[in-house]
């Protein structure tokens, strides 16, 4: 903890919602000395959904939060990220993760399990005396007093805390309070997965590297996981019967068959892995300049969700929590240090969320605009997409948008 601090620190940071993003800056905080209270409304803390995409910025913030090891343990490690035509079944585009991209960004490109990166996270927080965690505490008002916020439960607790962290996910009832109800965008994509052991792919089907499928308003995707015990599939489509419900919607099997009957046979054959017990709707929102008040700040999908076509939802709560703790321990007001992590952050998230969208369509693309991508992407150099991406593999230094 900086010396430089002139407010009553004896008071906890606290966070609400004990996802990736909360869990991360409650550990970022505690790191540089701060203690933090977390309150989380479910019983346990739990991430649900199997695969996540991690690019080398994620494992800067991993180094930062002194965790690299542990996740590095625990990761899959593709050689290409292949996008192929869904119609005809061939590749278009082979972007290669080499000594070259390692020489480039400073890590490999990942996949990893979420419950992986919430528990190792979690281990490192429950070694921390500077950390209280407390689950079944669903946060319904809180209010900033002079120099404190009182954060109440739904089981009529009221913490004292020296300010609030809301990372309280994509539906943030803080963010309403703070900045008025509005419900995240959808454009009617929903995503259901499969997690299959790998010894029950056949060899055919099975590949080593991140496998994006584009189909006309489809898609689909594969990538082993856990050291490649386990094979992660998805197949994301239009489904405008699906309304969100509390939980997950459930998918529904002849709506899938029917959006994916010109599938080449790879993906019809590993289209019948999916389990439509449980659906994702896609969302994401308009980025915000500005989602501090006082405090009070927002974080992770509380703050930008994005669609998740560039894989980057949780690499930018990973990214939030280390800014965000530099911030606080950077200056003496913490209403300053808000200030200052949003500036840091919110043109490098919108970007993320407006390139997220980008990538959505090109994926998605229908007819000339198809075979337009197709065209472009076989005849570009395979390094082309490490060129596009840099800002975003080269992490979270890279705070200007335009780097
Ligand atoms: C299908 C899918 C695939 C994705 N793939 C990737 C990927 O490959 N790479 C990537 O980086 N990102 C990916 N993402 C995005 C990523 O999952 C999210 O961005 C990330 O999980 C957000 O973390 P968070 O901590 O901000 O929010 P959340 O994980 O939503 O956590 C919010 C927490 O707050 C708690 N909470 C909510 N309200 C309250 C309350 N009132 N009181 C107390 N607790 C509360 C919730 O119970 C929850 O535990 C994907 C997302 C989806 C949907």
């Amino acid at each position: 903890m900086s010396n430089n601090t002139k407010e009553n620190t004896a008071l906890p940071i606290v966070i609400i919602g004990g996802g990736i993003g909360g869990v991360a800056t409650a550990l970022a905080l505690s790191n540089k000395g701060y203690a933090v209270q977390i309150l989380e409304q479910a019983p346990e803390l739990r991430e649900i959904g199997a695969g996540i995409q991690m690019p080398p910025n994620a494992f800067k913030a991993f180094k930062a939060l002194g965790v690299l090891e542990d996740v590095q343990r625990l990761a899959a490690y593709p050689e290409k990220l292949v996008l192929g035509d869904m119609l005809t079944g061939e590749a278009v585009f082979q972007s290669p993760i080499d000594e070259g991209f390692v020489e480039r960004f400073g890590y490999r490109y990942a996949l990893l399990h979420r419950g992986d990166i919430l528990e190792t996270l979690l281990r490192a927080c429950r070694a921390s005396p500077n950390i209280k965690l407390t689950t079944n505490s669903k946060v319904e008002k809180f209010e900033e007093i002079d120099d404190r916020v009182l954060v109440s439960t739904a089981d009529g607790l009221t913490y004292e805390g020296r300010a609030m962290i809301a990372a309280d996910g994509l539906w943030s009832a803080s963010r309403a309070s703070l900045f008025g109800h509005a419900p995240p965008a959808t454009d009617g994509y929903i995503l259901c997965r499969g997690v299959v052991p790998v010894k029950e792919i056949p060899q055919e089907l099975y590949s080593q590297s991140v496998t994006m499928w584009g189909g006309p308003e489809l898609d689909f995707f594969h990538y082993p996981l856990r050291r490649d015990e386990i094979f992660n599939i998805g197949a994301s489509y239009r489904d405008p019967g699906i309304k969100f419900e509390d939980g997950y919607p459930r998918g529904n099997r002849d709506t899938m068959n029917q959006r994916f009957r010109d599938a080449c046979p790879h993906v019809k054959a590993l289209l019948e892995h999916i389990d439509v017990s449980k659906a994702w709707i896609l969302y994401d929102r308009p980025p915000l300049k500005e989602w501090s008040k006082g405090r009070v700040t927002l974080l992770g999908d509380a703050a930008h969700p994005t669609y998740i076509y560039i894989s980057q939802g949780a690499c930018m709560a990973l990214e939030d929590a280390v800014v965000l703790a530099e911030m606080v321990d950077s200056h003496d007001a913490i209403q300053d240090a808000f200030q200052a992590y949003q500036k840091a952050r919110y043109l490098r998230t919108a970007r993320i969320q407006f390139t997220s969208r980008q990538f959505g369509e090109l994926y998605h693309a229908v007819g000339v605009q198809r075979e337009l991508r197709n065209h472009l992407l076989s005849a570009a150099d395979p390094r082309a997409l490490h060129d596009t991406l840099a800002w975003v593999f080269g992490g979270i230094g890279q705070i200007d948008p335009t780097a």
